[in-house]
C-alpha cells in the first residue's frame, strides 16, 4: 500500500498540469467564470490525519455535494418520513432529468438528483420560512466542518435563480402532484441557496469526516446520525451520487461520493477517510473529470474500494 502523504502529492503534481481537463459549467453564468486551471485535494483520515495538496485550501461552489448535508438535515427533523417523498433508487438519467417525473408520479428517484433534492428543500421548509430552512443547512455544515466562516456566495445563488429555469420546471411539476407542499419560490430559494454554499477542499474533507465514521461527530464522540442511517446515506452515494455516471464511478473508485457542477466531489472511505477534491472542468455527465481520475489514483494506491476485502 502507498504512503499516503506521498500519494496526494503525486496525484495532485500530475494533475495540476494535466492538459485534458474537462468543461467547467457554463449553464449557470457565474460559475463558468472559474479557472478550469484549478486542481485541489484534501483527505482526512478517520482518525484525525489531514493531507492536503494543490488549492486544497481555495473555496469553491459545492453544488450538488450539499445534496448530502441537507439529507442530513431532513433525515434528523424528519426520519425515515423523507422515503415517502423521495425514492432511493439511481435515475440513469441526467441530474436535471425531467422525463421521469411524468412517468413516476411526480416522485424523484433519489435524494442527489435535483428534484429529489428540492423535494429535500421543501421537507426542511416545512414548518419554518426559507430564511430558517436555508439558515438550518448552513449551521448544519458549519457544525459539521467545524468552521463558522463557511458561508453561501450569494452571487452564485442569485446567478442560479435568475437562469434556474428547468429547476423552476421540476419544482412546479411536483407541486402539481403535491409531492412538495410549499410555496415553489421559497423551496427554490432554500435550493439555489443550498447550492452556493463555498468550500474548499479542506473544510469538506473534514465535513464529511462523520460519513466514515458510521455517523459520529469526531469532536464530542456522539452520534449525529445512526449508524443504519449513516450506511444508508454512503449507499445512496455510491449508488446516485454521480447521475447517470454513478456505474462508471463505482466502476473505477468503489467508494460513496457526491458530485457538483462546481467540480467538487466528496468521497468517504468508511472507517478510513474523508476526500476532497476539486477541478472545475467536468464530463458530459457533469462530473469532474480530473476529481474523478484523482479518486480513482487514490482508491487505487490506498486500497480503499469498498468491494476490495479488507487487507488490514
Ligand atoms: N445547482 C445545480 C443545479 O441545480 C446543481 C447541479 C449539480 O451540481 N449537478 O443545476
Amino acid at each position: 500500500m502507498a504512503d499516503l502523504a506521498t500519494l496526494v502529492t503525486d496525484i495532485a503534481d500530475r494533475l495540476m498540469t494535466r492538459a485534458e481537463r474537462g468543461r467547467v459549467a457554463d449553464y449557470i453564468p457565474e460559475l463558468a467564470k472559474v479557472s478550469p486551471g484549478h486542481f485541489g485535494m484534501a483527505v482526512v483520515t478517520a482518525d484525525g490525519r489531514e493531507f492536503a495538496a494543490g488549492d486544497a485550501d481555495t473555496g469553491f461552489s459545492i453544488q450538488s455535494i450539499s445534496k448530502v448535508f441537507a439529507l442530513v438535515e431532513a433525515s434528523c427533523r424528519h426520519g425515515d418520513a423523507v422515503w415517502s417523498m423521495v425514492g432511493r433508487e439511481p435515475s440513469g438519467s441526467a441530474f436535471n432529468s425531467i422525463i421521469q417525473l411524468e412517468l413516476e408520479a411526480g416522485r424523484p428517484r433519489n435524494p442527489f438528483i435535483n428534484a429529489g433534492a428540492i423535494a429535500v428543500c421543501d421537507l426542511i421548509a416545512q414548518g419554518q420560512d426559507s430564511a430558517d430552512a436555508i439558515a438550518a443547512i448552513l449551521a448544519r455544515v458549519r457544525a459539521l466542518a467545524d468552521d463558522d466562516s463557511i458561508d453561501i456566495d450569494t452571487s452564485v445563488a442569485w446567478s442560479e435563480a435568475v437562469t434556474g429555469f428547468r429547476n423552476a420546471a421540476l419544482a412546479n411539476y411536483m407541486r402539481s402532484f403535491g409531492v412538495i407542499a410549499g410555496p415553489v419560490d421559497a423551496t427554490l430559494s432554500v435550493y439555489f441557496q443550498q447550492c452556493a454554499i463555498a468550500m474548499s477542499c479542506r473544510q469538506l474533507a473534514r465535513a464529511g469526516r462523520f460519513l466514515s465514521l458510521g455517523g459520529v461527530d469526531p469532536g464530542t464522540g456522539l452520534p449525529i446520525i445512526s449508524a443504519e442511517r449513516t450506511r444508508r446515506i454512503n449507499a445512496l452515494m455510491l449508488t446516485c451520487g454521480h447521475y447517470d455516471a454513478s456505474g462508471d464511478f463505482a466502476f473505477r473508485v468503489g467508494l460513496p461520493a457526491k458530485s457538483g457542477v462546481g467540480g467538487g466531489i466528496l468521497a468517504i472511505a468508511p472507517g478510513r477517510a474523508s476526500i476532497a477534491v476539486w477541478s472545475p472542468g467536468l464530463s458530459a455527465q457533469g462530473n469532474s473529470l480530473l476529481g474523478t481520475l484523482a479518486l480513482e489514483e487514490l482508491s487505487q494506491g490506498m486500497g480503499w474500494s469498498v468491494f476490495n476485502p479488507d487487507v488490514d
